[in-house]
């Protein structure tokens, strides 16, 4: 799923569940995510294709900017969680930039085959469930922000 999905449901668990509990459920949420149907495609094509790195950087834009928000407000639970739920994804980060950002993934481990393989129902038209998930979330996110 896009960093913003994932930045969104680990603040909301940040935000609503205590600590300790929040810190596996925000981490779990990440894969539950990832086997729902999301963006993506197939990872040949990834490194040819201007439309994947646009959505790609927008949302890493658009995370990053909830994220700063976060910091702002001084929420901190919502931040670690955000980022703790996010994290998982931060593999793909260090591998597109220690292999000449290459987009292309060739798992090396098996925690990035069992990343991967959860991932079934990546697809273009993922796009549109993961618009859906963001805008079920974020008016939560929000009200959570300004508490
Ligand atoms: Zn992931």
């Amino acid at each position: 799923m896009l960093a913003t999905n994932h930045a969104l449901s680990g603040g909301l668990i940040g935000a609503l569940l205590p600590l300790p509990i929040a810190i596996p459920v925000a981490f779990a949420s990440h894969f539950v995510l990832d086997a729902l149907p999301h963006y993506g495609i197939p990872h040949k094509k990834r490194n040819h294709s201007s439309m994947y790195r646009w959505i790609v950087f927008s949302d890493t834009f658009i995370a990053l900017s909830i994220a700063l928000i976060a910091a702002l407000l001084h929420k901190w639970r919502m931040e670690a969680m955000g980022w703790w739920a996010w994290s998982p994804d931060g593999l793909w980060v260090l591998y597109y930039f220690t292999h000449g950002r290459n987009l292309h993934i060739t798992p090396k481990n098996r925690f990035m085959s069992f990343h991967l393989k959860i991932q079934r129902y990546e697809r273009p038209w993922g796009i549109w469930f993961d618009l859906l998930a963001a805008a079920i979330m974020l008016p939560f996110f929000i009200d959570q922000l300004l508490k």
